[in-house]
């Protein structure tokens, strides 16, 4: 054995550490959006300020560095799937690659 084979791997960012999950049908996608505004919401005695998506709203894999579409996420806002998926944005908030490419989910 030489001196390359004991040589010990450089440290890899965590996400690519993350193993591969295969695209299927039903694949759980993370929610980006082109901008995030904040809203005043809920009932006046609780209203509160919240985080919401604003212009198109994008699809990526969970382990991605961009969109289905093409676009490097840190252009774009991520927003959690709990409050946010995609496939629950109307036809005409999502982005229409990212539908696409995500196999136009229904809402
Ligand atoms: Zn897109």
């Amino acid at each position: 054995m030489d001196e390359t084979q004991l040589a010990v791997p450089r440290p890899v960012s965590s996400a690519q550490r993350l193993t591969l999950v295969p695209t299927q049908p039903g694949t759980v996608h993370r929610t980006f959006a082109d901008a995030a505004e904040t809203r005043r919401s809920g009932p006046p005695w609780r209203r509160r300020e919240r985080r919401m998506p604003a212009g198109l709203v994008h699809a990526a894999e969970l382990v991605a560095d961009r969109s289905l579409c093409g676009l490097p996420l840190d252009s774009l806002h991520e927003f959690g799937r709990s409050r946010y998926a995609f496939e629950h944005f109307e036809a005409h908030l999502r982005c229409s690659a990212c539908h696409a490419a995500a196999g136009s989910p229904d809402s």
